[in-house]
């Protein structure tokens, strides 16, 4: 059966400029849906910008523009950066988008009247979260994360009966109707789910954020919380509220991902679950949960003043051995420790030395030996049996280790010592052919993880000239 693949990234907020930690979101989805699509599936990937946020209106305040203005200055950064990294994606959505706005107010009227009421309510609201925190989640009276003090705030919301739900989700997540990836997210969703599921509030004052965001329909003078608005741009992309275009991609039929964060499970996995079978809706078929960068081991943010630019990191090494620290070397689940020293070395070693020597080494050989290749660019496709628990290390792990034997046999054959004796071409060819086919098939693996580099390789190994045969110039 080849089912089609709808696969999407969260939206990052744009009240700050990216960082390394949302280009490692970009990418290993891109690597997903790249490696959908090379064994065949029908792929469609979105990503895009979360921009009804309250700090984008403090932070355009402070930097003396319009909110407006702001959030367009600020995701056309996001948007370059998805080009800059080489991010396939099929569609960009942004929350302001008057299309966007259409298609939650259509969700807003799906969702059942008996889940909705109207209550006041008082709580501790972190603005950099845009959530609110029980007290007892507060460390020394501070977000855990933005280390700030909330705010205590009073009004009246629209509630959603997210603790009807409960029983549901549990079942849900439990039998892998939702697959949450890995198991000790799923393990830590249950357990959120298990200890019992308060109401959550659908939408805020509009006085706290001077207007800015979409206006709850039928409640004058609420807007949708923002991260409710933010979780409904999985349909409005694909024109839910416009068209019926929605339905090829949001269906039973389709297998509906979801890429994220390990700080926002909570969204993705219990309230937008909840939400879609209030209103009658599909539900995601797989959450896949990674892990934190950290920059010298702590949460890399712009509010703690250690971002790292991925545009420039990507404009200095070249986007592929950004994607390839890391897709290759930094585990997708676990926390990992992001650092300059570390692509530089692993620049060194695995593109400049592993790879870009090996293919040096084989298509000048083959040119001295006057011999011509040609491949078939039909794809040995990735084992579906990794692409379970999207393990991307395992997987480009096939390409590499087959790398490094081509580099050993190469050093064992000795093949310019057999150019020099023109008494056994046929060997030479012999060897040279299975050497270049193998790293022919190496960079088909490689593909969803460099593709601009898998791409010259293969050209170049077909004796197309590619300019240059120096693929990694060392940086030493
Ligand atoms: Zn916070």
């Amino acid at each position: 059966m080849n089912q089609s693949i709808y696969i999407t990234t969260s939206i990052p907020y744009v009240n700050s400029r990216p960082h390394v930690g949302h280009a490692k979101e970009f990418i290993v989805a891109d690597c997903i849906a790249r490696i959908y699509r090379s064994n065949g599936r029908h792929v469609t990937f979105q990503t895009g910008t979360d921009e009804n946020a309250f700090k984008n209106v403090v932070a355009a305040n402070q930097a003396g523009i319009s909110t407006q203005e702001f959030v367009d200055k600020n995701a056309q950064v996001f948007q370059q950066l998805v080009k800059e990294l080489n991010i396939s994606a099929d569609t960009f959505i942004r929350t302001t988008d008057p299309r966007h706005r259409k298609g939650v107010e259509k969700f807003w009227s799906k969702l059942k009247s008996e889940d909705l009421y109207s209550k006041s309510y008082e709580g501790l609201y972190c603005i950099g979260c845009e959530d609110f925190y029980l007290e007892k989640d507060l460390v020394n009276g501070q977000c855990p994360d933005h280390k700030s003090t909330p705010d205590k705030v009073r009004e009246e919301n629209i509630f959603f009966r997210l603790s009807r739900y409960q029983e549901k989700l549990a079942k849900l997540i439990e039998a892998d109707v939702i697959r949450i990836i890995p198991q000790t997210r799923k393990n830590e969703v249950l357990s959120f789910i298990r200890q019992g599921l308060r109401d959550i509030s659908l939408t805020r004052d509009k006085s706290r954020s001077s207007g800015w965001g979409i206006p709850a329909p039928g409640q004058p003078g609420q807007i949708v919380y923002v991260w409710i608005d933010a979780l409904i741009n999985y349909l409005t992309g694909e024109g839910f509220g416009e068209s019926d275009k929605w339905e090829d991609v949001w269906s039973e039929d389709v297998r509906k991902i979801h890429v994220i964060g390990k700080n926002v499970w909570k969204f993705h996995a219990v309230y937008w679950p909840a939400l879609l079978l209030s209103a009658n809706l599909p539900l995601p078929n797989e959450i896949v949960v990674h892990g934190f960068l950290t920059a010298n081991g702590t949460k890399i943010s712009k509010s703690l003043g250690n971002a790292i630019d991925p545009l420039v990191v990507s404009k200095d090494f070249g986007v592929d051995p950004f994607r390839h620290f890391l897709l290759s070397c930094l585990p997708i689940y676990g926390d990992s420790d992001f650092s300059l020293d570390r692509i530089a070395k692993v620049y060194e070693t695995d593109l400049a030395n592993r790879l870009g020597n090996l293919y040096s080494r084989l298509t000048t050989l083959c040119e001295k030996a006057e011999i011509n290749l040609q491949f078939s660019n039909a794809a040995k496709s990735t084992p579906e049996e990794l692409l379970k628990s999207y393990s991307l290390q395992e997987i480009s792990r096939l390409a590499w280790d087959e790398i490094d034997k081509i580099n050993q046999e190469i050093n064992q054959e000795r093949p310019w010592d057999l150019l020099k004796e023109p008494a056994e071409p046929q060997k030479l060819r012999h060897l040279l052919t299975g050497w270049c086919e193998r790293l022919y098939e190496s960079a088909n693996i490689l593909s969803p993880f460099i593709p601009e580099t898998s791409l010259l390789i293969r050209r170049g190994l077909n004796g197309e000239q590619i300019g240059t045969r120096i693929l990694f110039p060392s940086r030493k």
